[in-house]
């Protein structure tokens, strides 16, 4: 299953925040069931408390997410899940939450040209970090 810290990326993707009590409260049985902790707390009843319980829509589309995540995670690994996710999302296989703030949605709202180095096949400029 995703670590919290790619359920948290996936967060600041979709919405440019976090929802941690939303993940904490849906994998709260992860410790003592490991994969089995989906059958409680990842369903359709859950998520309508989710709303409820944080006044948000978004923090049910959070909870919407982190179901996908866990399932994508199954199919193709921990480490492909987060880029097959924005891949399904970008081809209309999981539905796209459009929030203002999200990074995805304002990589979109800045459009590719004005993305530094596009098109592609212009030498990158020159570093401005310094490994050390
Ligand atoms: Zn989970």
């Amino acid at each position: 299953m995703p670590s919290h810290i790619l359920h948290q990326l996936v967060d600041v993707l979709m919405f440019g925040r976090t929802y941690p009590r939303v993940h904490a409260a849906m994998d709260a049985a992860q410790t003592t069931l490991q994969s089995n902790h989906r059958m409680y707390f990842h369903d359709d009843l859950n998520l309508e408390k989710t709303i409820v319980i944080e006044n948000s829509i978004e923090a049910g589309w959070c909870f919407y997410y982190h179901v996908e995540l866990d399932g994508i995670s199954d199919e193709v690994g921990q480490q492909d899940s987060v880029a097959t996710l924005i891949d399904r999302l970008l081809t209309g296989r999981v539905p796209f939450y459009l929030s203002s703030d999200g990074l995805l949605t304002r990589i979109a709202a800045v459009g590719f040209r004005q993305v530094n180095g596009w098109p592609p096949g212009i030498v990158p400029p020159a570093l401005s970090y310094e490994f050390k």
